[in-house]
């Protein structure tokens, strides 16, 4: 079987090249109209968040004979499932790899925020060893607002229950494992009007993008903590960014951005895009370049379920399909 592999990192090759059932074609860059021309002759794609499978992409992997399209994530926003389905063409995921990953950097961020690490790291880095302005806000005891309680959900309020902190949770699905948790089911607006802290724990979608507007952060507690591990598009960064200048968002951690495909994962000279300039000028925002997954843990467990979702095609046995939405 020989995989067109876009996008490579160097720290993957090691997972997968040991696999001899496999032949894994490296591509350094991502899969796009311009690049997918590389997957000719290839039996599978292997993708990640950052490339493109829009439905003139997913179209040439057809003419191109590609049968199976294996991601090496779990968020699946960026392959459109039905251009897939129409050329018979399966989408694999991975559902599950560590939620821990992602559930121990959400901490991280809202940690960071609260306790002014990215103002703290800037003054350092001019020598500036003064205090002023760097007073910090506790976790312990805080309201959290989780929205989504699958499993990097439930894995983060895990983590907050060593905190003391109240939870509050928002699904359209619960899960009795956020309840056990100590996790209690309210509706958006009492969870916006009661947390101190919100973090997105939701898949994008169409009832998730945009999901934090004008309208939701007005309603929300002034100086309330945004943290988003989730996806870019599930927060306006226009109405963030005016939030955070009228103090209605007192500090945002994110992970993911609106856009992040033209900037993550590559370093750049400068940057033309304003609101990600606003967002590293300001003092109260963490931004990360997506590597909520980024450990050693997540990176293996990624590789297995990835190798087995494309051998599990050579039986036409394909496991963790996707299907579009009815
Ligand atoms: P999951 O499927 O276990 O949980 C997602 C939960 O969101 C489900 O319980 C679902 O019912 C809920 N949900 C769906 N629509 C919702 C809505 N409108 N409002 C609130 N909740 C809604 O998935 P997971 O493994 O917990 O991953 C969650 C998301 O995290 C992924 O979709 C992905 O976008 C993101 N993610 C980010 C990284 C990273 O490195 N930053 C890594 C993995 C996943």
């Amino acid at each position: 079987m020989r995989v067109a592999f876009f996008n490579t990192q160097a720290y993957e090759k090691p997972f997968y090249i040991s696999n001899k059932d496999i032949n894994f074609e490296f591509i350094d860059v991502p899969l796009s109209i311009d690049t997918v021309s590389s997957a000719h002759g290839c039996d599978a794609v292997c993708a990640f968040v950052g490339d493109d499978l829009s439905a003139d992409v997913v179209a040439e992997l057809h003419r191109l004979g590609v049968k199976h399209i294996a991601l090496r994530s779990t968020g699946y926003n960026h392959v459109d499932l039905a251009a897939a389905a129409s050329f018979n063409i399966v989408v694999t995921h991975v559902p599950s790899y560590s939620p821990e990953s992602i559930a121990e950097f959400s901490l991280t961020l809202l940690l960071a925020c609260l306790r002014q690490v990215p103002s703290i790291i800037h003054r350092t880095d001019q020598l500036d060893f003064t205090t002023a302005g760097l007073m910090g806000r506790l976790l312990t005891g805080c309201t959290v607002g989780v929205i989504g309680t699958g499993e990097i959900g439930c894995a983060f309020a895990k983590l907050l229950q060593g905190f003391d902190c109240q939870l509050l949770g928002y699904d359209p699905q619960r899960s009795a494992r956020f309840e056990v948790l100590g996790g209690e089911y309210v509706d958006l607006d009492t969870l916006y009007a009661g947390s101190d802290v919100i973090s997105l724990h939701c898949p994008l979608n169409d009832a998730t993008q945009h999901l934090l507007n004008d309208e939701a952060f007005a309603r929300m507690q002034a100086g309330v903590v945004i943290i988003n591990t989730a996806r870019g598009r599930v927060i306006d960064t226009a109405a963030l960014l005016m939030a955070l200048e009228s103090g209605q968002v007192g500090a945002a951690g994110l992970d993911v951005l609106e856009g992040e495909q033209a900037i993550f994962y590559q370093s750049h000279d400068e940057l033309a895009d304003p609101q990600l300039k606003a967002l590293l000028a300001h003092p109260s925002v963490m931004v990360a370049p997506h590597v909520a997954f980024f450990t050693q843990r997540a990176i293996q467990r990624i590789a297995e379920v990835v190798i087995a979702n494309l051998l599990s095609g050579i039986t036409d046995q394909y496991q963790h399909v996707l299907k579009p939405a009815t």
